[in-house]
């Protein structure tokens, strides 16, 4: 089956006639070929730069701040609020790694982890301080190891965050679920502890799909996927 997704891909990209005869060759003027890797790094590159990448962020950031005091006004005193923080690319940046590596896969540019300068995202680090600031517990849930426990709690403190409730790693070893089940199992065992959560904010749709959140926020990121 793997062998013929390429095979499907060509013929919807290249519009190659099936069935045999001189018909059935793909013609080079049909076939469209894919943008070249250096144009699309370069799109990434203006989109940071030109400050676009930032300001969606903060409109992101910002709508889940207004969410969150609205709510906090007509919670019960008794309620046990929380909010749902991911990392890489929602509370600190490897903006440097990637943009150093063309936008490589994020299992490579993962790797550079212990040497990377990973500095707040600013509008997330506000919100952070805003939930606190409520009296809203904040969560990480990160796809990151336990083996990078150490050096994610020094870049989070050097970036500014303290006083989160919880920092939630994937454990090493066994069967590694895709990031989506990982993170809503993770996220009903908050709840299961008597907390409602608020928001949950994160770069990726596996960050957000499942268990338990009343709102979610996605920020964007066209760098790279973990589904
Ligand atoms: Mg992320």
């Amino acid at each position: 089956m793997k062998r013929l997704v390429p095979v499907l891909l060509l013929i919807l990209v290249c519009g190659v006639a099936l069935g045999g005869g001189s018909g059935s060759a793909p013609s080079p003027a049909s076939c469209k070929e894919p943008e070249n890797h250096k144009f699309v790094v370069d799109r990434l590159l203006l989109y940071h730069d030109s400050g676009e990448y930032e300001r969606e962020i903060r409109d992101v950031a910002n709508s889940a701040r207004d969410y969150l005091n609205a709510r906090v006004k007509d919670a019960p005193k008794e309620d046990k609020l929380a909010a749902v923080f991911d990392i890489d690319e929602t509370s600190l940046s490897n903006w440097d790694a990637l943009a150093d590596c063309g936008f490589c896969s994020f299992t490579v540019q993962a790797k550079l982890y212990s040497v990377a300068h990973d500095p707040a995202i600013i509008p997330t680090l506000e919100l952070f301080n805003f939930a606190k600031s409520k009296g809203v517990a904040p969560f990480f849930v990160t796809g990151r190891p336990e083996a990078a426990r150490a050096v994610t709690i020094k870049s989070l403190n050097d970036a500014g965050y303290s006083g989160w409730t919880d920092l939630i790693m994937r454990p090493e070893g066994g069967k590694q679920e895709p990031a989506r089940i990982f993170k809503s199992h993770q996220r009903q065992l908050i709840t299961d502890k008597g907390y409602r959560i608020v928001f949950s904010i994160g770069d990726q749709a596996s960050d957000l799909a499942g268990c338990c959140a009343e709102r979610t926020f996605k920020l964007p990121n066209p760098f790279y996927l973990i589904e």
